[in-house]
């Protein structure tokens, strides 16, 4: 492999998977149209909307996260629709571009970076433009290590009756999302973040009101087709080849996952988040995020010297990320989501003691 040495990987994705989890995907190749795949997928899609905590469809893409944004725009919206996109960061602005591109009218609520979503400046919005049709949210902003109060948000949307689309990448499966409560209509996941599974799959949940959508909806799409992954879905395929690997690899995780169980898993990830936030502090550090909103799967850290910082933490082991965007070279982010233990932040933070200590 690249190393002998044990990389601490601490990006916000990919994440570190489980040893079973890995061994998992050594398994070898099967008909992706036979019966065998069928009952992979169909376990697979079942315990998902366990996590999602919907009875919704939930459809698995070959793709990473990004896929499944494209396939939440073009699945329910034609050119010329006017959608809202709310916008904390570098995420939020990637649902504003693939809209763009589509050919959808796009109103951006745009909020400083390392704030959160103001639910009332979206309610004056709805209130003011009836064509609104959708309203694009991001749950997680992954480039801030911001978490929008999406049950708030979600109140207002629903109020004016609009689709609520919410990018959950780096949020589901780490941080709880009532998926049918909140009334979410679509909501697009990715197996590298917090479900402790490698880079491959997307996933994304339509409600009955999206698949309304769906049928009106003019956009152009083959591969990003839900409808078609629905009707195969129910011959228990997909419309295209599958990264069969990682179903193996999620199906383990998966199980992972509810063996510790829905609460537990949250609980840990706020504990470990507490704990690193504090543990930065106590280094001396100022930390980016609003801290009413820190999320508890990625940490920002204002740093000058970011780049640098990430450069001997690597030297270390330790491999965090730099800041997107304008925040590059400003911040540097640890992500701790999905297969992450208070052992794994502390040796972080070990090793930027000794760091920062050199200098
Ligand atoms: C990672 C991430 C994405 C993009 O996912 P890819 O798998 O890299 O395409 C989108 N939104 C958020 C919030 C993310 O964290």
């Amino acid at each position: 492999m690249f190393s002998e040495k044990k990389i601490n990987l601490r990006i916000p994705g990919p994440t570190p998977c489980p040893q079973e989890v890995l061994e998992a995907m050594s398994g070898e190749m099967i008909d992706h149209r036979g019966p065998e795949f069928a009952q992979l997928i169909q376990s697979v899609t079942s315990r998902l909307k366990q996590v999602y905590k919907t009875q919704n469809d939930v459809l698995i893409l070959t793709a990473s996260g990004t896929g499944a944004m494209e396939a939440a725009i073009v699945n329910i919206l034609s050119p010329g629709d006017h959608i809202l996109t709310v916008s904390i960061g570098a995420f939020g602005e990637r649902f504003v571009a693939i809209a763009k591109t589509y050919g959808a009218h796009v109103h951006q609520l745009q909020f400083k970076w390392g704030t959160a979503a103001d639910p009332d400046a979206i309610t004056r919005i709805l209130t003011r433009d009836a064509q609104i049709k959708a309203v694009f949210v991001t749950h997680n902003e992954t480039s801030t290590g911001v978490t929008n109060d999406l049950a708030a948000i979600s109140k207002a949307v629903l109020r004016y009756e609009k689709l609520l689309i919410v990018d959950a990448i780096s949020s589901l499966g780490c941080i709880d999302l009532d998926t049918d409560r909140w009334g979410c209509d679509v909501v697009a996941s990715a197996s590298q973040k917090g479900w402790m599974a490698p880079p491959g799959l997307a996933f994304i949940s339509m409600s009955a009101r999206a698949w309304h959508a769906y049928q009106r909806a003019e956009m152009p799409k083959i591969y990003w087709d839900l409808g078609k992954a629905l009707n195969f879905l129910e011959k228990g395929q997909t419309p295209w080849t599958p990264a069969v690997s990682i179903f193996y690899a999620l199906d383990k995780s998966l199980e992972l996952m509810l063996k510790e169980g829905l609460s537990n898993i949250f609980e840990r990830h706020k504990r470990v988040a507490q704990r690193v936030r504090v543990g930065l502090e106590a280094l001396g550090l100022s930390l980016f995020a609003d801290k009413h909103y820190a999320s508890n799967t990625v940490t920002s850290v204002n740093s000058p010297e970011s780049s640098e910082l990430v450069r001997e933490l690597r030297k270390k082991g330790v491999v965090v990320a730099g800041g997107q965007g304008m925040l590059e070279g400003k911040i540097f982010r640890i992500g701790h989501m999905g297969y992450v233990s208070e052992a794994d932040v502390d040796e972080c933070l070990e090793a930027l003691k000794e760091v920062l200590g050199r200098r």
